[in-house]
């Protein structure tokens, strides 16, 4: 059975995609068989891999709403790993899903065909707490929330938390941070050193001990539609998601995974 993680965060632009990617080709690097799917109408995790989401011919859209299934569906990318793609289409699925009985758990449903043909499922979720994000949730056994260590993260973070915990209490589910990212890092700032302490002190297991520093050639390589890995791999930014596939794979591999 593949550990499937969420990567979310309500907040924008804090790094999801860009750990998603980075995460799903240094994972496939190390032999992990994977599939990302991109459950933003955004695209930006399609786009970064090097899909065209304006003409890909099958997408996470049209598998929610039950007219394809994942394995048909999925597009295989540069550094053998699997994507679910994602783009505009995406943002109609909430309104049409509203009709649905089960609405919450469509994508579990869909992703527990193809759960056997891969160790690590990862989801990029967009910047909110809609059904996409309780989709994802709802189908993950744990999440991993990217941050910036800014003023505003830590109450971000508890609202995150707060709403993870009410999922729980609402449909039973036992969804549980698995860990906390230090994105766009940069140690100088006083402020990531003291955000980083809070970090340590209140989330001592969650928290990753790779840190991802901020780094241009992560930005850059979006634009060639290659993970850092392809575009540049000695860049800072692409050793340190190098580490991250080591850590989670380290940490996750002969855990006993909450369903
Ligand atoms: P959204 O909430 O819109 O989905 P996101 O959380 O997925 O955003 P990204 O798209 O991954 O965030 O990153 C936001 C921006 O910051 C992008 O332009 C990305 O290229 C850039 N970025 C992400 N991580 C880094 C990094 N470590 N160093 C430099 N730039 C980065
Ligand atoms: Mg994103």
């Amino acid at each position: 059975m593949a550990k499937v993680f969420c990567i979310a965060n309500q907040k924008g632009g804090v790094g999801k995609t860009t750990t998603a990617v980075n995460l799903a080709a240094g994972l496939a690097m190390a032999k992990q068989r994977v599939l990302l799917v991109d459950l933003d109408p955004q695209g930006n995790a399609t786009m970064g891999c090097g899909i065209d989401k304006r003409s890909v011919k099958h997408t996470v859209y049209q598998v929610l709403v039950g007219m394809v299934g994942v394995a048909e569906a999925t597009v295989r990318a540069e550094g053998e790993f699997d994507v679910l793609a994602a783009n505009r289409e995406l943002a109609g699925a909430e309104v049409e899903m509203v009709e649905f009985e089960d609405r919450e758990i469509k994508l579990r449903e869909a992703i527990l065909e193809v759960d056997d043909q891969y160790d690590f499922i990862l989801i990029d979720c967009p910047p909110a707490l809609s059904l996409l994000t309780l989709n994802a949730l709802c189908c993950a056994n744990g999440v991993v929330i990217p941050m910036q260590c800014e003023y505003y993260a830590m109450e971000g973070l508890v609202s995150l938390n707060k709403a993870i915990n009410d999922i729980n209490s609402k449909t039973g589910e036992n969804i549980q941070i698995s860990a906390i990212l230090r994105t766009m890092f940069d140690p100088r700032a006083r402020l990531t050193r003291e955000v980083s302490e809070e970090l340590q002190k209140y989330f001592p297991n969650e928290l990753c001990s790779t840190v991802i520093p901020r780094n241009i050639k992560l930005a850059e390589a979006p634009s060639s539609g290659k993970p850092g890995l392809f575009y540049d791999p000695t860049a800072k930014g692409t050793v340190a998601y190098l580490a991250l596939a080591g850590e989670v794979i380290s940490k996750f591999e002969k855990d006993s995974m909450v369903a």
